[in-house]
């Protein structure tokens, strides 16, 4: 299995990228080096070989990861990606937007994720049971409902959570549903967890807009990705008044500058497996949707995708930033000498975590919240989070990227400072 691709590339990839962001609030917020170092430097990595037995019998080794970045605020918090571009520092980037992503939402947690170099679309179920029941065998010892809290990611949903709790509990001798979030209902998952993280882009949307005295009636939107955030976030944007003119998959996109039928497009999806081939539109690949004429362009599938190549095509002026670091360096200074808001991952995808935490609270008292408590809890929680970093920006005159790491930042070196280093 190899691990090519831009994320493996050092001095560009998602890890150079964090490590640029951490430096920039450090310079902000007047932080020493050591202090500095503290912080990026992540607390424990678990790098593990995953022998697999395929269905066939041939026998294969998979690597997986899991990095907890930060534990100064509580349990490392994050999601599992099956991918097979993933590596380590990847996993190390995207652990430590987690850590950030939880302060600013205010969350228990410090930040944690794991990875294992797979192509889930190769593997049958069975297979990708096994992988994870072999994978979260191997990392055990780092795991559990106070140490490190797994939740799905790119490439894994409610029955990979599912597969998790139960090796972790079949080992300890009980069932243990703190030990994951994104879990099917039945088995302690939490109402309203599926949605939330699209639920979240579209409030701190309709709260960027507000500030420039619009609303979502107001905007055309277009979204790359239609997986577990982009498919949800059109639904809901197009609900809730707004155009949404295009939206892609990994096979491509559809493009209509009237809006898009969004309850005909999810049946399109759930009968072909993908937008692509929608009839009430014109194709368009997922490089040339980033160029579309939007106000607002939505990237919910993979990081880097905004590049110095793609970011000066952008013609939206709000870039609401659903998947995990989608904006290269160069390109967000791109986007922003062009004046384009951006509202950055480490909030605007908030959501999936702060839901995440509601079900792990559930979890641990034993005693469920409706719907309607999780989604106005979630509502509170972002628009918080998202009050909390626009002051800040409009403060300090920082962009809203700026001020959201600043804000995650400080939460966490605080919590280590009042803690003290022992010994
Ligand atoms: N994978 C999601 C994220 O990147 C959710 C993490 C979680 O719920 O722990 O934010």
């Amino acid at each position: 299995m190899t691990t090519t691709s831009a994320t493996a590339d050092r001095s560009t990839g998602p890890w150079a990228t964090a490590l640029d962001q951490l430096t920039s609030a450090c310079r902000v917020l007047g932080y020493d080096e050591g202090l500095q170092a503290m912080l990026a430097t992540p607390r424990r990595e678990m790098n593990v070989a995953i022998p697999l037995r395929c269905d066939d019998g041939r026998k294969m080794i998979l690597r997986g990861y899991r990095v907890q970045h930060n534990i100064s605020r509580g349990p490392g918090k994050g999601g599992l990606r099956f991918h097979q571009d993933v590596d380590l520092d990847e996993v190390r980037a995207l652990a430590m937007w987690m850590t950030w992503k939880c302060a600013i939402a205010d969350l228990p947690y410090g930040g944690a994720k794991g990875g294992v170099t797979i192509d889930p679309l190769q593997h049958t179920r069975g297979e990708l049971e096994r992988v994870t029941r072999r994978y979260t065998s191997e990392i055990l010892p780092i795991i559990g409902p106070e140490r490190d809290i797994m939740a799905p990611d790119m490439g894994t949903g409610e029955d990979t959570m599912a597969w998790i709790m139960d090796t972790y509990s079949v080992n300890q001798g009980y069932t243990i549903p703190g030990v994951v979030t994104g879990k099917p209902i039945a088995v302690g998952g939490s109402l309203g967890r599926t949605t939330a993280t699209s639920a979240g882009v579209v409030h701190v949307t309709k709260a960027a807009l507000a500030d420039a005295g619009l609303g979502l009636a107001d905007v055309r939107i277009a979204i790359q990705g239609f997986g577990k955030v982009g498919s949800h976030a059109a639904s809901i944007f197009a609900a809730g008044g707004a155009r949404v003119v295009a939206v892609s998959d990994m096979y491509g996109g559809v493009h209509n500058p009237d809006g898009l039928d969004l309850p005909a497009l999810v049946a399109h999806v759930a009968a072909t497996g993908s937008v692509v081939g929608f009839e009430r539109a014109e194709p368009v690949d997922n490089v040339a949707l980033l160029a579309l004429d939007a106000d607002v362009l939505v990237p919910a599938a993979l990081e880097g995708v905004l590049t110095e190549e793609t970011a000066p095509t952008v013609q939206a002026r709000w870039v609401v930033e659903g998947a995990n670091g989608p904006t290269t360096g160069p390109a967000d200074k791109i986007l922003v000498d062009k004046g384009v808001t951006i509202v950055p991952d480490i909030l605007a995808n908030a959501g999936g975590v702060v839901v995440s935490y509601f079900e792990w609270v559930q979890a641990n008292q034993a005693y469920w919240w409706t719907e309607r408590e999780i989604d106005d809890k979630l509502e509170h929680r972002m628009l918080t989070a998202y009050r909390d970093v626009a002051d800040l920006s409009r403060r300090e005159n920082l962009t809203l990227r700026d001020a959201a790491l600043v804000i995650g930042v400080q939460r966490v070196a605080q919590a280590h400072q009042i803690r003290g280093l022992y010994p």
